[in-house]
This record gives structure tokens, C-alpha cells and sequence, in this order.
């Protein structure tokens, strides 16, 4: 071994053995999973390379060494980690040398949950214990938090004694929840269930609603368990919460549903596939190395977290005035793409993420283009972020509103103009083809384009005097402009760009209101009655309307109708409710109230949100009020939900 390589060694396994150290045993990882697995790869290659290996060398142990703060537990049945692979043609290799020894084996393929092995005991019928991992011989006694797990039985019916072992995972669902409104936010939810699962204090367990799935019977009094199957089966019986494997012997099968899965659609983290060997006497044939049994293989995905560095953060004005962080990265991989932007919602979230200038940051892989920042590494970064005053577009004074920072100057600020306009012609509110933010923002800059009504005079000799306009383009443009005069009620709602007022509720009150002008006249408090609308939004709709009623009959004078979307007064149909005015009140149990409305209109009813002199039908649900007692004193008719529900079906 050359003096250089040794040197690396050492380097390696010191690095290691410090980011191990705060990933295990302090729940608070220094860099993320992949970097980490990187300098390992690095190592164990050198290992190999050399046949030499550090007595303190991460490629020996399992996990970290358990925390004293807690008891200990003996594990009945040492618990391994997973041999891991990343490539297909590298899961063949492994199938062929575990057919060579049996030519019949037959495997599991399980996902691989991305949180905390713990095993839990039971003696008699009842749950007496749960353990982590710890080294995987001895693990740290968590039964009091493990208690707080609801998806944890407290009894089962098998009567002999039994350790399951499963991961413990925090939800996305719940994480995500957690989340918004923490005052510390969690890197992930793995680190999450680890911190939760670690905490002295099992109250911090039970307030982070964590689940356990369970994947392997660890250790059984019986003889029972012959397989993977087996135990699945045991585990299923004796009600604990597993996800069904699936079972073949043909490796190229095991592949294609590798293909096949879809992670973005699961409510907990997995970072790959776990392929087993499926019968116990084929496992005792092929035995374990130090670290992995040899008859299993966790095919590890491309890790949608990673870590870098952040340049610096520019603020984006909105549509609406209001001013987002992006952060600007050291480039990094992530997901066969380099990042070089990430979100975070505003300043209190740079606060509460403790983002600074220089941080080394977690960055997630979410549902959109631009990655999210999860966190910042505590200790890292220098230089705080300064608040904004100035509008980084107009120069505007900006002013605060709780969390969120703002640009005052609706009429003259570009970017605010430019979006609104962007807002306006998208797919989902006039659908305008061809008018990119570029074209939008040279319309503002060359031709004064400042409110979307003033597209609809728009000339082609206008679109002519732009750069880069031709004859087709500026034909095109004109007659996508034109075509957008027939629009759904709903997408004209949703175009209006009404703060809080998206794509669902722009639906909603389209359904609900029939026509832009009863709409615009709904009081706060009649607004304030239909699902999904508060105080806030309805206060919102209302000063909408109050300070752009002009804008909108612009718009509306420039020839729009209204086509069929099953919601607009041109759509009334013929039906049971055919020329009668509905109001709805209460809860009904079969659907909300929208869904109700949308029936009534399809059949031709019109539905009304008070009871008026035109009211001609009351349909209350649960806990219905005073619309009830007005309709009852008003001799109008009145029906249950069941009656409704029986008009809907006639
Ligand atoms: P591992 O987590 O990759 O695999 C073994 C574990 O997989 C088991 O202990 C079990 O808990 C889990 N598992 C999930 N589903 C399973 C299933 N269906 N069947 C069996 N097991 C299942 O290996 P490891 O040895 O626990 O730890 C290595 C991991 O920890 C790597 O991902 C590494 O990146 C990470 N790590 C990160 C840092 C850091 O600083 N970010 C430091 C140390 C380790």
C-alpha cells in the first residue's frame, strides 16, 4: 500500500466515522445520504484495491453504537445491514451466483423503507419491548416511544414469544404537515422518525405521529416460519401493518416492477427495492458476511436529496406583489439533472431553516422543476441574509405582511405586470397560445400592454412593428387572442387572478354563482358559507371586486361569452330541477356542497347561496340553521338529503 493511499484510508474512515457518528447517533446528518455513500464507495474500493482494512473502518459495523441514555436491548437474532447495488446488469450478477448454489430459488422483492429498523417483542400475547439497531447485536430500548406508534399492536394473538422487525417511518403526509408549521423544521422524514424515535422525552415521539411497517419476523419460539412468505404471512395474521411483496424466481420480472414503481405516488420515503431469497433453507445454504446476508440485495435508487453550497439569494417579485426567496447553488447533481436553484417560501423560512450566505444546504427533489431547500447544516455559512426593503424590480419601498414581504406598486411594477398577464393567458384560464413571458414582457415594454383587456384590441400591424414578429407569428397570435372570447366561466373566473382564488375554487364558484355578476355581488358573508372559503378569501373575492369591477367589465365589453363547462347560465339544462332556484344548507354526507351544486345545474336547477323571494327549494343537510328556519317560516319547500339524493337518481 503506497503512503498516499494509506493517507486517503485514514482520511476516509475518519470522515466517515464523524458523518456516521451524526447521522446515527445524533439524528442530524452533516451532509446527505449520497455524498456520504460516495466517500464509503471511495473506501470500500480501496479496501479492495489494497485487502487491507482500518480496525476502525465504517465497511466493518453495522449502524452506530447505541446511545447509554437508554437502555439496552439484546437482539435474539443479530440484525444485518443490506448488500446494495445500482445497476440491473450488477442484480443479475448477484441472481446468477445465488442460482448457481440453488438453481430454484425463489425471491421477494419488498420495498425499501427509508427510516429506522426497530424490533419489537412480544411474550405471551403482549408487546413487551422495542429496540433500534443499534450495532446489531445490541440495540437501544425505545419501548415507551415505540408505544406511542399507533400502527404498534399492544397484543397479538400469537401466544409464544416473538421479535418483528419493521422501519420506523414518518409519512409524507405528516412530515409535510409538520413541517409548516414547526418552529424547528426536520431535514427529512427519516431523520425525523430517528429524532423522534431517539428522544427521551416519548411525548416528542407521540407529537410526530410516526408509523411502523413491518417487513420480517426476527426471531419466533415456533417452528413455523419456513420463508420470507411465511413471515409475512405470520405478520399480516398477528395485525401488523405490512405492504404485500412480490414473489418470483425470475430476476428479469423483478426488474421490469423495479421499472414500474412509482415513488412520487407513495406516502413514505423508499430509497430502493429490497430482493430476498425467499426460502429459509436456500438462506442458511448461502449464510452472511460480516456486514449483509448473502441472500439479500437492496437495488438503491438516484437519491432525490442532496447537499451544497448557497451563492446568494435573489428575491422574485409575483403576480401578486409578494417577494420569494431563490436561493442561487453551487451546481450539483441531483436526479440525473444539475440543480442550480432551489425555492424557499420567505424569510421566516430562511429563519427557520437558519439559511445564511454560504450555508450547506439540503435540497429535495419536489413535484416542481426547482428543488426545495429542507435545511441548512447548523454551524455552517457566515453571513445572514438581509431582509429586503427596496423592490428589486421598481425600487418600490416594500412593506410587510406577516410572513410575507411585498411590492406596493400593482399598476407600474414589471414583473407583477408581466405575471399577471402570464397568469391570465395560460392553459388553465384563457388558454392563449403562443404568448410566452418574453413575448408578454416586450408587450408591456413596447406596446403598453398593462391590463389583459387591452389584448383584445391588439392589431396585427401593432404586433408587425415588434423584432422577430412575421406576418404568421403576429396572424397567429391575433387569432389565438380572438379565439379566447368563448371561455369557460370557470377559467374566466380563475383568469381574473383574485388572490386566493385558484383553479378549484374558480371551479367552485362557478358552479356556485352561475355568472360573473353574481359573483361579483356576493356579500363576505354569503361567500363565507360555501366550503373551502374563510374569512381571508371571501374578504378577498369582495375587495377584488370592489377595486377592479373596472377591469372586468373592460374585459367583459370586449365580446366574451360564455361556452358549456356544465356551470355557466347558458348551460342551463333541461332536469328535475329544471326552473327551480336551490339553496343548500347544512353538511350532506354523501358530498360536498359544490358537488351538490354541480348536480343541481347539470339538471337544470339554478342554485342560489341565500333564501330569497326567488328560493323556490331548500335542501338541508346535517345540522342545518338558520337558512332552515327562514325557508321553514317562509313556507318553502324543503327536502332531507335522502329525498335529494333520490331526485339525483331519478
Ligand atoms: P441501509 O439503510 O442502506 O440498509 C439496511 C436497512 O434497510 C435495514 O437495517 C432496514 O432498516 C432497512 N430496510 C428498509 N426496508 C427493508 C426491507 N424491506 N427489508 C429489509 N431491510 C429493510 O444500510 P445501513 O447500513 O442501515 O446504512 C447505510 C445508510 O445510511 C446509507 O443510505 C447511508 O447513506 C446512510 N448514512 C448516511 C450518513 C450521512 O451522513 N448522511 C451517515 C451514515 C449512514
Amino acid at each position: 500500500m503506497t503512503e498516499e493511499i494509506e493517507k486517503r484510508m485514514t482520511e476516509l474512515v475518519g470522515i466517515l466515522n464523524e458523518y456516521a457518528y451524526r447521522y446515527y447517533v445524533l439524528d442530524d446528518p452533516a451532509v446527505a445520504d449520497n455524498v456520504y455513500d460516495k466517500l464509503y464507495d471511495e473506501l470500500l474500493s480501496l479496501e479492495r484495491e489494497t485487502g487491507e482494512r482500518m480496525p476502525d473502518s465504517p465497511t466493518g459495523r453495522v449502524g452506530g453504537e447505541p446511545v447509554k441514555a437508554f437502555g439496552s436491548h439484546e437482539h435474539a437474532n443479530r440484525l444485518y445491514s443490506l448488500d446494495k447495488c445500482q445497476s440491473f446488469d450488477e442484480l443479475r450478477a448477484w441472481d446468477a451466483k445465488i442460482k448457481k448454489v440453488a438453481p430454484e430459488a425463489e425471491y421477494t422483492l419488498e420495498y425499501k423503507l427509508d427510516g429506522l429498523t426497530l424490533v419489537v417483542t412480544y411474550e405471551n400475547g403482549l408487546f413487551v419491548g422495542a429496540s433500534t439497531r443499534g450495532n446489531g447485536i445490541t440495540g437501544e430500548d425505545v419501548t415507551a416511544q415505540a408505544r406511542t406508534i399507533m400502527s404498534v399492536p399492544v397484543s397479538i394473538p400469537f401466544k409464544g414469544r416473538a421479535e418483528a422487525k419493521g422501519e420506523c417511518i414518518m409519512r409524507r403526509s405528516a412530515f409535510k404537515k409538520y413541517n409548516e408549521t414547526a418552529a424547528e423544521p426536520l431535514k427529512n422524514p427519516r431523520n425525523a422518525a430517528a429524532g423522534a424515535i431517539r428522544n427521551l422525552d416519548p411525548k416528542v415521539t407521540a407529537s410526530r405521529k410516526l408509523d411502523l411497517i413491518f417487513y420480517d419476523v426476527n426471531y419466533i419460539s415456533t417452528d413455523e416460519i419456513k420463508s420470507q412468505a411465511d413471515g409475512i404471512k405470520w405478520l399480516k395474521n398477528n395485525k401488523f401493518r405490512v405492504e404485500n411483496p412480490i414473489i418470483t424466481s425470475d430476476i428479469e420480472r423483478i426488474i421490469a416492477e423495479i421499472e414500474d414503481v412509482e415513488r412520487d405516488k407513495l406516502d413514505f420515503d423508499i430509497d430502493g427495492m429490497v430482493i430476498k431469497v425467499n426460502d429459509y433453507s436456500i438462506r442458511d445454504r448461502l449464510g452472511f458476511t460480516d456486514k449483509f446476508p448473502r441472500w439479500a440485495m437492496a437495488y438503491k435508487f438516484e437519491a432525490e436529496e442532496t447537499t451544497t453550497e448557497l451563492k446568494d439569494i435573489v428575491w422574485q417579485v409575483g403576480r401578486t406583489g409578494k417577494l420569494t426567496p431563490l436561493a442561487i447553488l453551487e451546481p450539483v447533481e441531483l436526479c440525473g439533472a444539475t440543480v442550480r436553484k432551489a425555492t424557499l417560501n420567505n424569510y421566516d423560512d430562511i429563519l427557520r431553516k437558519k439559511v445564511k450566505l454560504g450555508s450547506t444546504v439540503f435540497i429535495r427533489r419536489s413535484n416542481d422543476v426547482i428543488p426545495e431547500i429542507l435545511s441548512a447544516v447548523e454551524g455552517t455559512g457566515s453571513g445572514d441574509v438581509p431582509v429586503p426593503t427596496r423592490c428589486p424590480a421598481c425600487g418600490s419601498t416594500l412593506i410587510r405582511n406577516g410572513a410575507h414581504i411585498f411590492c406596493p406598486n400593482t399598476e407600474g411594477c414589471r414583473p407583477q405586470i408581466v405575471a399577471r398577464l402570464s397568469h391570465f393567458v395560460s392553459k388553465d384560464c384563457m388558454d392563449i397560445d403562443g404568448l410566452s413571458d418574453k413575448t408578454l414582457a416586450l408587450f408591456f415594454d413596447k406596446l403598453g400592454i398593462n391590463e389583459a383587456h387591452l389584448l383584445y384590441d391588439l392589431k396585427k400591424e401593432e404586433l408587425l412593428t415588434l423584432e422577430s414578429f412575421k406576418e404568421k407569428k403576429a396572424a397567429n397570435i391575433i387569432a389565438a387572442i380572438d379565439k379566447s372570447r368563448r371561455v369557460k366561466l370557470s377559467a374566466f373566473i380563475n383568469a381574473l387572478g383574485i388572490p386566493n382564488v385558484g383553479k378549484k375554487l374558480a371551479y367552485d364558484l362557478a358552479v356556485i354563482y352561475g355568472s360573473v355578476k353574481s359573483l361579483s355581488e356576493a356579500s363576505v358573508e354569503e361567500l363565507s358559507q360555501i366550503d373551502d372559503i374563510g374569512d381571508v378569501v371571501a374578504n378577498d373575492i369582495c375587495k377584488y371586486f370592489a377595486s377592479r369591477g373596472y377591469f372586468v367589465e373592460q374585459l367583459l365589453s370586449k365580446g366574451i361569452t360564455f361556452i358549456s363547462d356544465g356551470v355557466s347560465d347558458s348551460a342551463a339544462a333541461d332536469g328535475v330541477f329544471s326552473g327551480q332556484s336551490v339553496v343548500l344548507t347544512g353538511t350532506l354526507s354523501s358530498m360536498t356542497r359544490s358537488k351538490a351544486s354541480e348536480e343541481i345545474i347539470a339538471r337544470g336547477g339554478k342554485v342560489l347561496t341565500s333564501v330569497t323571494k326567488e328560493t323556490t327549494l331548500v335542501v338541508a343537510g346535517e345540522s342545518a340553521g338558520g337558512k332552515l328556519k327562514k325557508a321553514q317560516s317562509a313556507g318553502i319547500r324543503i327536502m332531507d338529503e335522502s329525498e335529494f339524493l333520490e331526485l339525483l337518481n331519478a
